[in-house]
């Protein structure tokens, strides 16, 4: 530990450490808002394609469906012309008649497959629209998406540089103070989080805590001679006389 006479230069040391490590620690905790920041947003985004997904998905339904239409209308055709070829064979004139019948019956068939065909054309066309409409909300909201994203992590960037640069001076102020109350420091430091200092307040007050101090308490801390802790939350303590 330093003598009586070095302590408060230590103590002005630890301050400008404290200062240091209380912006490190918001820094730190800014930064660490960063990921989930953007993982929020991507998430976000990929809900938008869903109405993408939705417009793609109906308009295959329609194509198949069409293509299913379009085999049926095939077959029926087919089987005109079976018939017809059969026509020619038949000599009886009920059979004959029979047969007239049932291509009459399959020709009918036929225009109302053609019907619904029609009626698939133009809604494959409007599907094809609505696809293309959901297509371009979808790019233009990832262009904004993509900008938004970009303005975070150029703000990501800073705080980490500002980080580094901040880490960087600490290690500098840290090398000039004594090792045992250094540790001692940086113990108090990791269990109470963003500051291991704390200055008296109204001259009766643990600046940290806000308890109350003992008179020979605060005395002890003005005469800056030696580590005087707050006895509630273990705090350095110093008084800014
Ligand atoms: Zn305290």
């Amino acid at each position: 530990m330093p003598t009586e006479s070095d302590y408060k230069d230590q103590l002005l040391q630890l301050i400008q450490l404290q200062h240091m490590d209380s912006q490190i620690y918001d820094l730190l905790t800014t930064s660490e808002t960063f990921p989930v920041k953007i993982q929020e947003m991507d998430a976000l985004h990929e809900c938008n394609r869903t109405a993408l997904n939705k417009a793609e998905d109906d308009l295959k339904k329609l194509q198949v469906f069409k293509n299913q239409r379009e085999t049926d209308m095939q077959a029926k055709e087919d089987l005109i012309k079976k018939h017809q070829s059969q026509l020619f064979q038949i000599k009886n004139n009920k059979e004959y008649s029979a047969l007239q019948a049932e291509i009459h019956g399959v020709k009918a068939d036929i225009s109302l497959i053609e019907e619904d065909i029609i009626n698939l054309f133009d809604k494959i066309d409007a599907a094809k629209k609505a696809v293309d409409a959901e297509k371009k909300a979808f790019e233009d909201e990832k262009k904004k998406f993509d900008a938004e994203k970009a303005l975070i992590m150029d703000e990501e960037k800073k705080i980490n540089d500002e980080l580094q640069a901040v880490q960087a001076k600490r290690v500098e102020v840290s090398g000039s103070i004594d090792k045992t109350l250094l540790g001692q420091y940086e113990r108090i430091l990791r269990s109470r989080g963003r500051t291991a200092l704390a200055v008296v307040v109204d001259d009766e007050r643990c600046g940290e805590c806000r308890m109350l101090l003992r008179p020979q308490i605060i005395n002890e801390a003005k005469l800056k001679r030696a580590l005087v802790l707050c006895e509630n939350c273990s705090r350095m303590l110093y008084t800014e006389q």
